[in-house]
Order: structure tokens, then sequence, then C-alpha cells
């Protein structure tokens, strides 16, 4: 992956006094108060020390950020929520352009859409639109950031019924490399959001996002059921065979867990290796029980909590078990069936997790995601009838990393015979050929995605990222 500085052109912002006098938001330097706080990332394996984060507050402060790195060469990482799993969230020397603060929101609910700034987290949007009954597909735990999340990647509970998030993403407004601001979508460039919606943050700082929202909630019939590992390869063999004709309005996965230490599990199953369903009914909640009757009644479960309950208290729920700052290692895989042996084998490999804290969840594909046009956005979402997403996460004390990211890849590989090659950017981990990225668009797409970087970022200063390198760059 080629990492790029900004060539030069001073813009009259060269030193860090011009900059403090352009600037309404914070400017955190090595030693300042709040730095160390503020380098922080979700991800604990990724510690970095930028020469400056940059805590923007509008389109002003990002332009300004921009003409700073420009004029001093720095390379640039570009943080929303801080969640990237590949750790393209910070920099070594570089600046942190921090759009975290740019959080305000105007939701039209009589149109069913809404504009956010860029420095939403999932909780910020989920709270902003469940005021008026609307939702729009958002991630799994709750302070992952809107906006690398719709750019990159954009699965969720919601998502047998609205499709990822991007395919909700009306419009954008960007700041480019060379400082200009730019709309995406109707009224703008309607080729830079469809690169936009699932190319990731290779071609500019996105200051703002407008969504067509959908009705959902403020009350849906949701929760968790527990059941025994056991009895893991019956549950899934059903829940397969449950969700493959299941209504698109019912959502969720099964995760393969640890039962965490928590007084709603009984003391007995505590740190006990678990099935958790997770389900949803995103329709109206009285039709909930019904529709998702065999799943309440299949065997008797260790915990049931399904009832109806706010959608923001749904995305939150996995919240706990991935606070800020562990450490983590993720794969997601993109699975064309789902036979017996690759349930064996998954079930297989999550008996020798190696820590208590990584999560498998199987999520289905189907309903909306079945229906969808793919080649509507630049996103790559397999139309497959499931995936997975394995996030390992051990705590930030003194152990290695190795033995966790090992078994990760192991299980990946385990998984390889009923996987495809493609993911979504967010997904294709630094670790992996760069090849994969390619791949994963297709030469069409791919080649698309590279006329528009050339168009908006030639000299590829948004490299850090799952880059889409401009011509003649690799
Ligand atoms: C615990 C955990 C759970 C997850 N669950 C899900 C899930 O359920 N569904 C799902 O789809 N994904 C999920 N992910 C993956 C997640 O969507 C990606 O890691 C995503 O990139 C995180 O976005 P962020 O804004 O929080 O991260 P950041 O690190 O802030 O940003 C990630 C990247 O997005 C781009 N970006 C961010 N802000 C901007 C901006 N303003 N302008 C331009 N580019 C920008 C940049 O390239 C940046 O490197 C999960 C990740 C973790 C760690």
């Amino acid at each position: 992956m080629t990492v790029t500085s900004i060539p030069g052109g001073s813009q009259g912002l060269s030193t860090s006094e011009d900059l403090r006098q352009q600037f309404a938001g914070a400017l955190l330097e090595p030693g300042a108060p709040g730095y160390d706080e503020a380098r922080r990332v979700a991800n604990g394996r990724f510690v970095k020390r930028p020469a400056l984060i940059a805590r923007c507050t509008g389109t002003k402060d990002v332009q300004a950020a921009l003409a700073y790195a420009r004029a001093n060469g720095l390379q640039v990482a570009v943080r929303c929520g801080s969640h990237s799993t590949a750790g393209f969230s910070s920099t070594d020397g570089g600046i942190v352009i921090d759009v975290g603060p740019m959080k305000a929101s105007l939701v039209d609910a009589s149109a069913r859409t809404g504009r956010f700034g860029a420095g939403m987290t999932w909780a910020d949007l989920d709270a902003a639109t469940q005021e008026h009954g609307l939702a729009v597909t958002g991630g799994r735990v709750s302070d992952t950031g809107v906006t690398g999340l719709t750019l990159g990647s954009g699965s969720g509970w919601l998502e047998r019924a609205l499709g990822p998030t991007a395919d909700s993403l009306l419009s954008a407004e960007v700041v480019t490399a060379s400082g200009e601001v730019v709309r995406a979508g109707a009224g703008g460039d309607p080729e830079l959001l469809w690169g936009l919606a699932g190319g990731g943050g290779n071609f500019g700082v996105v200051t703002e996002l407008e969504f067509r929202l959908h009705p959902v909630g403020p009350i849906v019939f949701a929760g968790l059921i527990l059941h025994p590992r056991s009895v893991g390869g019956e549950l899934m063999r059903f829940y397969r065979d449950f969700m493959n004709q299941a209504p698109e309005e019912v959502g969720g996965g099964l995760a393969l867990i640890t039962a965490p230490p928590a007084p709603f599990v009984p003391e007995e199953v505590r740190l006990k290796l678990v099935c958790a369903l997770i389900v949803v009914y995103t329709g109206d909640p009285a039709d909930g029980p019904a529709a998702l009757a065999p799943l309440l009644r299949w065997r008797e479960p260790l915990v049931s909590m399904v009832q109806p309950m706010p959608y923001t208290a749904l995305q939150k729920m996995l919240d706990e078990g991935n606070p800020f700052g562990i450490r983590e290692y993720a794969k997601v895989d993109y699975l064309r069936e789902l036979p017996d042996p690759a349930i064996d084998a998954m079930l297989d490999e999550a008996a020798r997790v190696s820590s208590p804290m990584t999560t498998i969840v199987l999520c289905p594909g189907g309903g909306a995601l079945s229906r969808r046009d793919p080649s509507a956005v630049s996103l790559v979402f397999p139309d497959v009838p499931w995936f997975y997403q394995c996030i390992s996460a051990w705590p930030d004390v003194l152990q290695p990393d190795e033995p966790h990211i090992a078994w990760t890849r192991g299980f990946m590989e385990a998984m390889r015979p009923w996987a495809l090659d493609e993911a979504p950017v967010n997904f294709i981990a630094v670790d992996e050929p760069e090849s994969r990225l390619r791949r994963s668009f297709g030469e069409e797409k791919f080649a698309r995605l590279t006329a528009l970087k050339d168009r908006y970022d030639p000299a590829n200063v948004f490299a850090l990222n799952q880059n889409i390198p401009p011509s003649g760059h690799s």
C-alpha cells in the first residue's frame, strides 16, 4: 500500500500558528493537555503518535487542516469513530484529521431524510433518527463511526430489511485533496457518490452525510437467547433452515461467544462457551412473537430475553463486549453456502477460541440484500446466504497478540472452502494481499474508482486506507 504525503503548496498555513488562527476546534500536539487521550483509538493494538491531532468542528476546519498538512508534507489520517480494524485511524508523525466533533443533525421526518455531521457515531445517529421512529442500517457496536462504516461496509441488524447503509446514502459533502468543497450526489457529482458508497476514504474528507431514512422503531421486538454450545450443531442447522425462508423483517445473527459474567447469565453458565441468538423483528412489534416463534420455542434456552425494546437498546447490546481500547483482530468472509460441514468447521474452530472476549457472528443474507442492484454503488456486498464476522478481542495486558491473531487466521482458513474472495473494503485486512482489494471490486468497478481517484486525489493524499491508487501509483 503506497503512502504518499501531501505535496507542497502552503496556501498561507505553513506554521501551526497560522493554522491556529484559522481553526475553530482543538489542535493537539504531543505534550498538550488531552493529546494522549485524543490519540487513543478503539483498537488498543494501534498505538501511534501523530505530530498533530486536528479536532475539526466544521468544513472550514477540515480545509485548514488539509492546507496545513499540504504545506508541511504531513501524512494524513482521517478519523471518525476510530474503529478502523486495519489501524488506519491514526499516523506516526503525521496529522489526524478528526471529524469526531462534527455532530450536527437535521432530520426531515416527513421526507424521511436526514443530514448528519460526519463525526457521528451510531449511538448519536440512532438517537437523532429514533426520535422520529426512523432508522438506517447501522453498525452492531454503537461507538463505531457512521462515516467509516458507511463508506466501507455498512452491515447491521437491519440489513435484511433495508440493505447495507450505503444503499441509503443520498448525498455527501466532501473536502477534496485540493481543499475544494464538493457535493457528491444529485445536484453535485453523482459519480463521486457512487465511489464514496463503498470505496472508503479514498476521495476526500467527508464532512456531511445525507441518508434516506426508513420507519423502524422506536420499539422493536428483539433480544437475546442463549443456548449451551453442546447443542450448537443442531441449533445452527435449525437457524440456517429457519433464516433461509424467513421474511426480511427478521434480522439478527447467531454468535459463538463465551457467556459473560453478567447478572443476566445464570452463575453456572458464566464463562462457558455458548451460542447467542440475536433476534430482531423490524415490522410491527406486535407481529414479532409469531414471526420469531420457531426460534423462541426451540428447546430450553439458558437465557431468553426477547421482548419489545427500544431499537437504540438493541443497537447497544454488543457494546459491553467491545470496550474502547481493547486489542482486536478481525476477519470477515462471505459464504456461498452453509452446508453441515461448514457449520461443523465453524464450531470446531470456535471450541478452540484463544480469548473469552472473541465473538464470531454468523449473519444471514437474503431479503433486501438479495434484491439490491450491486452496480448502483461501488460497495462490494456479495449476495450470499451467509457471512461471518470474526472479531477476536483480548484485553490490553501483558500477553502477546500472536496466539489470538494466529487463531483468527486459522478460523478464516478453516472456512475457506465455502468463502468467496470478495469483501467490502473495511473488512480487507492489511495483512492480506493488496490484490484482494482489486479482485473484490472486479475490473470494471476498480477502473471507475481509479478514474475518480485520478480526478479527486491524483497525488494519493488519502492513502492511509484500503487504498485505490491513482493511475501511475502502485
Ligand atoms: C468492534 C467492531 C465492530 C464492528 N462492527 C461492524 C458492523 O457491525 N458492521 C460493519 O459494517 N462494520 C463493522 N465494523 C467495521 C467498521 O465499520 C470499520 O472498521 C469502519 O471503518 C469503522 O469506522 P470508524 O469511523 O469508526 O473508524 P475510523 O478509524 O475513524 O475510520 C476508518 C476509515 O474510514 C475512513 N473515514 C472515516 N471518517 C472519514 C471521513 N470523514 N471522510 C473520509 N473518510 C473517512 C478513513 O479511511 C478511515 O481510515 C466493526 C469494527 C469493529 C472494530
